[in-house]
């Protein structure tokens, strides 16, 4: 057996400017700051993760990340062999309640790791069905000429499938896709996500209207409340447009109920919401009991740990559709190391564990966040 002891822990902060602002039902933001961890070990092996404060989704803030790792991540890792994989994952996932993006991160350096360790890539590790994903690219809400310039600039750039993202005024949702169908034309796949912001009734009546248009939507994303359950599934009954669960399914138990009362008729995996590629797993798994598919998403995030659920996707059949843009929306890359992503192709790196050799950048912090 390997021997591997994690000896400390180091956060540090990365900053990364947008190409253009991204904006959501939700938010709007121009650049990610996101919290870096570090697990360095006795044999000099070093595993990253990576925890993006999206606080109006997962709740996790930077000093949140920060306080999760000092007072409570930190005690159940340091000083243990990262051979004791299992064990590890448990400590993990039960020294504290949710703040999934710190585990998420730490998870990621866990298995980055243990495929170091074993000198192994982990999407090998994890069954490994293909080297290469193809990701759609998100067109943030604006007005609908903007969205459709938005959109013809991104088919310019290779992109054959679209993610639009919808659910501030209804009316002009309808107007946006329209414009965007119209400038694109049909050879370009359209899915929308409302990120929560319709009603159920509201959310029938819009989608039924878009149906009928012929504005050929592929699935809409959580057209929703993420608490709302019964209103999840009392869309997913009333439309023809297959309903994807996003911000409802953060645990794996979340998913279950979700694929036991047939809720939505398809999953959005994101290791920030369900704490990484362990949890990430039994989801996959549930799903594919159920014979749901998964998309794998991601939030605003750099390439470390994007390239995490780049691994777990490429060792998944389940998961049928990609939306990593994360990278590519970025203006530059201080990642070293990992996936290579060129527009839509994205190619898993076969280096052992995550595959990251290094950050360009990187500001190492205390426990305030400085
Ligand atoms: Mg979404």
């Amino acid at each position: 057996m390997g021997k591997m002891k994690n000896i400390k822990i180091r956060l540090g902060k990365v900053s990364v400017p947008l190409r253009v602002p991204f904006k959501t039902a939700l938010r709007s933001v121009t650049g990610i700051e996101d919290v870096i961890v570090e697990i360095h070990t006795d044999t000099g092996a070093i595993g990253y993760g990576e925890a993006p404060p999206t606080g109006v989704i997962t709740g996790d803030t930077t000093l949140s990340v920060i306080g999760a790792f000092k007072d409570h991540i930190e005690k159940v890792l340091i000083g243990r062999d990262v051979d004791d994989f299992e064990d590890l994952m448990l400590a993990l996932n039960s020294c504290l309640r949710k703040n999934t993006s710190a585990k998420a991160a730490a998870d990621m350096a866990l298995w980055d790791l243990y495929g170091q360790l074993y000198r192994i890539p982990v999407y090998k590790l994890l069954g490994g069905s293909r080297n290469h994903i193809t990701t759609d690219i998100t067109i943030s809400v604006n007005d609908p000429e903007e969205m459709a310039l938005d959109s013809t600039d991104a088919v310019r750039r290779g992109y054959d499938c679209l993610k639009i993202k919808v659910g501030r005024e209804p009316e002009k949702d309808i107007d946006r896709l329209k414009a965007i169908r119209e400038a694109v034309g049909y050879d370009v796949k359209l899915r929308i996500d409302a990120n929560q912001g319709w009603k159920p009734k509201e959310a029938v009546r819009i989608l039924n209207r878009m149906e009928e248009g012929g504005l050929d939507i592929e699935l809409v994303e959580q057209p929703v409340s993420a608490h709302d359950f019964e209103g999840l599934k009392y869309v997913t009954d009333h439309v023809g447009i297959p309903v994807l669960a996003d911000e409802s399914v953060f645990s794996p138990a979340d998913a279950l109920t979700i694929l036991q009362m047939r809720a939505a008729d398809l999953l959005n995996i994101k290791l920030m919401k369900c704490g990484g590629i362990y949890n990430a797993l039994k989801i996959a798994s549930a799903a594919e009991v159920y014979g749901v598919e998964c998309m794998i998403g991601c939030m605003l995030e750099s390439k470390l740990s994007v390239n995490a659920a780049v691994h777990l996707a490429c060792a998944k059949q389940i998961i049928t559709k990609v939306d990593l843009d994360g990278p590519v929306l970025c203006l530059t890359d201080p990642i070293i190391g990992g996936a290579v992503f060129n527009e839509k192709d994205i190619t898993v790196s076969d280096d052992p564990g995550l595959g990251i050799k290094g950050i360009t950048g990187i500001r190492y912090m205390d426990e305030t966040g400085r």
